[in-house]
């Protein structure tokens, strides 16, 4: 409802329930402020905003009166400004003021006359917010010539020693911003104001690092600060960006709006869009301080590389495509495999499947981190499709969240916030999950099942709701038999079953620990059937990497075309056929797991690696790989031919996140070296095999070609496609119903020989393969020690202690951990980061696939004992 306001004599309108400050900004009237930030809780600490209102003794601060009816309102008094000027000269004193005052400020660049005049070495030209600060903007609206005061510096010693952002506090004006944005938007409590008076500052508690007081690095407080206290140690020189670019966050599956900014055609720095329809201006510490450090990797591969006399030699990109067709043609069919990356953008995954199909007439094409290979995956494939929301926002309005086989806090930290914003309002969160993960101990509920007894556990909690008996199965379940089998108490599974139905709204979120066990096509049926039985609950799956719902959108699949139509289909394979112009094969192609098989016994005998895939054992098997990739891998040792690729940086592109958005990514700076997308590689590389000129000169013309063939993508258009993007939806959708779903146990993992059980989870560092934390140094900073965790009470019985190293044995393989000691992980069990097993001889490929497997904790050893 609209109120009639008067401001500054003039009479408008306004929201009812907007504050005076957002009254008087959307009618383009400016009050100056300091501690106000829109995203944050309005305090009316620094006084800077204050107005006169009529019938309202003394004066008002802006950001915290809500307009009413009538009310008359001066924003600009002289003895307003008068009060400000001593406000903002109070708060100045304990800043470097000079700068900011000067009479020469505008020409200090060129002359730094401002600089030669401080008394100690600040100024502009000494801040890292050099014109990006707040300040100069209050100092000429309140016409502040002369501050009456000495300027009290506080020469406190600039904080260095934390990965990613420096901290001079002697540049704090105490606004607030940082604690609030800390406290209130991440829930994170890192941050608070220590000590009073005039010793007050903003700090950790007991003066720990940010690393010890656990901050997640997620830049948030950077990003408020209005000053240049906070800074990133990676840009924080840059200065200014000459060009900001809209994009999108391709490390995860949460898919955060960034801006890219650039200056002399290098990306300095990327923050968060406070429009971003899924971050709310939010990042993680990936997507707010890895860019840079990834696309300017001094690593990256900059030329094409073909190997002559056993010596990669840059090359041409004429030369390095003709050595690839020459390598290629004698392996068309089932001889040759692609392995995608879930980070590359559609265009790119789609071209690639179809470059496989067309050209070299094989389905083997698959994603490095693809889904597992488990009996029933296709139901795990279905729920890629069949996503139908809820959106990442309405988690922040959940009453209820149960999370089952995900840490978000970890994996998915947007996620977690949302969380968190909804556990602020006094949403319940039950969490499911064998470890005692931080999520498990913010949780209303903690379930902590056996492994590989989610399902039986989420049959339990339905048949605890249900009141028609909904299968034979869950007719005859027995609740003290669920307990005893999941080794969850009988009045925790009730009471969490109340909780999730009684609660509305409620949403489900689950994770790879979810999908990737033997067990998780059933625990997807539990999931849909517990989800209707409380009460049309809303499920949401949280897949790991950036793309990876648009890869499988795109068929970067062994058994699905584009649109997931199956290839052993006729009638899909006929459509395809007549819109490509060639005939494809019906044989269906190999997962991952199988071409690496393949590899192994000589089956495969080309291989594409195309994006950033982690490395893998056994190409030395190989009688052809190309290897496409934007940084220099262990890959290229085995390579004929290497590729230099783009980032999301350098080209345009479109990603699909966890909710079905597709999202356009930007061209922000020209290629690094002569790298190309990979769609042009493979449309390049197709002509000069013969398959006709694929006639894409962009990425908005392959899009055009999957929006043709794509239904579900027919909203995209490259020209309209804003920072909302477009949420894609297959027909048809997912009907809310009871799925049956089978009881069997998973097989039993451990044995004599190997009577640990080995879990794994993403976490906030270890991330996209090992790439982030081999191209940022602060990652590295972070990661510190790459840990095996387990049971005290185990550790004590095999007589390690912490910091042991020891061997660690599966049946694939063996490796070295150091050892953590935790009641976190359960008896019988060990942890480790799935970053820590990518790669790793302990599962049998390279990603595993699956979350678990037997392992023996050996001796001690030396390192490099292994
Ligand atoms: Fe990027 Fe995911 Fe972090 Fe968002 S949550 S910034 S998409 S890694």
């Amino acid at each position: 409802m609209a109120v009639s306001v008067t401001i500054n004599g003039t009479k408008t309108t306004a929201e009812q329930g907007m504050t005076v400050l957002e009254a008087a900004q959307a009618n383009g009237i400016y009050i100056p402020t300091l501690c106000h930030h829109p995203k944050l809780t309005p305090v009316g600490a620094c006084r800077l905003c204050i107005v006169e209102i009529d019938k309202m003794r003394g004066f008002s601060t802006a950001c915290t009166v809500p307009v009413s009816d009538g009310m008359v309102v001066r924003t600009e008094t002289e003895a307003l400004q008068n009060m400000r000027r001593e406000i903002l000269s109070l708060i100045l004193s304990e800043h470097p003021y000079t700068c900011l005052v000067c009479e020469r400020r505008s020409d200090c660049d060129d002359f730094q006359t401002t600089v030669r005049k401080a008394a100690v070495t600040t100024g502009c030209q000494y801040c890292p917010d050099n014109g990006q600060c707040d300040l100069p903007k209050l100092v000429d609206y309140l016409k502040l010539r002369e501050i009456p005061y000495p300027i009290s510096y506080r020469g406190l010693p600039v904080e260095q020693d934390d990965p990613f952002f420096d901290r001079d506090y002697n540049l704090c004006v105490l606004c607030g911003r940082c604690v609030r944005v800390c406290q209130d938007i991440r829930h994170a409590g890192v941050l608070a104001f220590t000590y009073r008076g005039s010793q007050a500052i903003v700090g950790t508690a007991f003066g720990r690092s940010h690393l010890e007081a656990d901050c997640q690095f997620c830049g948030a407080c950077v990003d408020v600060c209005p000053t240049g206290a906070l800074a990133d140690k990676r840009g924080k020189w840059e200065g200014v960006p000459t060009s900001t670019v809209l994009s999108v966050c391709p490390y995860c599956s949460v898919g955060c709006t960034v801006n890219v900014q650039v200056k002399d055609g290098r990306v300095i720095r990327t923050v968060g869009r406070d429009d971003g329809p899924t971050n709310d201006g939010q990042l993680c510490v990936r997507g707010r301080f890895c860019v840079v450090d990834v696309v300017h990797s001094l690593t990256r591969l900059k030329t094409p590389l073909v190997r002559r006399n056993g010596r990669l030699v840059e090359v041409s990109w004429d030369e390095a495509l003709q050595a690839i067709v020459q390598g290629l043609d004698q392996y068309r069919g089932d001889q040759f495999a692609a392995i995608g990356s879930a980070a590359a953008t559609n265009e790119e995954s789609y071209v690639l499947q179809k470059f496989a199909r067309v050209v070299m007439h094989s389905n083997n094409v698959a994603l490095a981190a693809g889904l597992p290979k488990h009996e029933n995956a296709e139901e795990l494939v279905d729920t890629l499709r069949t996503i139908s929301g809820p959106l990442i926002p309405d988690i922040r309005k959940a009453a209820c969240i149960l999370a089952i086989g995900t840490n978000v806090f970890q994996s998915h930290p947007i996620i977690g916030v949302e969380i968190r914003h909804a556990l602020s309002k006094g949403a319940r969160l039950i969490t499911v999950d064998t470890c005692e993960t931080n999520m498990a101990k913010e949780s209303t509920v903690w379930l902590q099942p056996k492994i590989g007894t989610d399902h039986i556990l989420l049959a339990g909690m339905i048949k605890a709701l249900a009141k028609e008996r909904r299968t034979p199965e869950l007719a005859k379940l027995d609740l003290a038999e669920v307990a005893s089998t999941t080794g969850v108490k009988e009045d925790a599974i009730v009471s969490a079953a109340n909780m999730l139905a009684q609660h509305a709204p409620a949403i489900i979120i689950y994770g790879s620990g979810v999908t990737h066990y033997p067990t998780g096509p059933n625990v997807i049926k539990a999931i849909r059937s517990l989800a209707f039985v409380a009460g049309n609950v809303g499920v949401i799956g949280v897949q790991g990497e950036g793309n990876f719902v648009g890869a499988n959108d795109m068929g970067v699949h062994p058994t699905l075309l584009p649109g997931y139509r199956s290839v052993p289909t006729t009638r899909a394979r006929k459509d395809f056929e007549t819109r490509w112009e060639a005939s494809l094969s019906a044989t269906p192609g190999r997962t991952c797991e199988d071409i690496l098989a393949g590899i192994r016994q000589g089956e495969i005998k080309a291989l594409w690696l195309a994006g950033e895939v982690p490395p893998l054992k056994d190409l030395a098997n190989l009688a052809f790989l190309v290897v496409q990739d934007i940084v220099s891998t262990d890959n290229l040792q085995h390579a004929h031919v290497v590729l230099p690729a783009t980032t999301f940086a350098e080209m345009d592109g479109t990603l699909t996140n966890l909710e079905g958005r597709v999202q356009r990514v930007r061209q922000a700076i020209p290629p690094v070296g002569v790298s190309r997308p990979g769609w042009m590689i493979h449309r390049d590389v197709a002509d000069l095999m013969g398959a006709g000129h694929w006639n894409y000169s962009s990425a908005a013309d392959v899009m055009a070609e999957i929006v043709s063939l794509v239904p579900a993508y027919r909203g995209v258009k490259y020209e309209t496609l804003d920072v909302n993007g477009v949420v894609r939806r297959f027909e048809p959708a997912v009907k809310a119903q009871f799925v049956p779903f089978g009881l069997e146990r998973m097989p039993q993992l451990v044995s004599d020989e190997f009577p640990f059980t080995l879990i794994t989870e993403r976490n906030l560092c270890y991330y996209h393969g090992a790439c982030l934390t081999e191209q940022v140094k602060g990652m590295n900073l972070v990661k510190n020690e790459e840990t095996l965790q387990l049971n005290s009470s185990d550790a004590t019985r095999l007589g390690i202690s912490d910091g042991t190293v020891v061997k660690v044995a599966s049946p694939y393989g063996n490796a070295e951990c150091v050892v953590q000691t935790s009641s976190a992980v359960p008896e019988g069990a060990a942890f480790t980061s799935i970053n820590r097993v990518t790669g790793s001889p302990l599962f049998p490929t390279f990603a595993p696939t699956t979350k678990a497997c037997a392992v023996r904790i050996g001796e001690r050893s030396r390192r490099g004992e292994v």
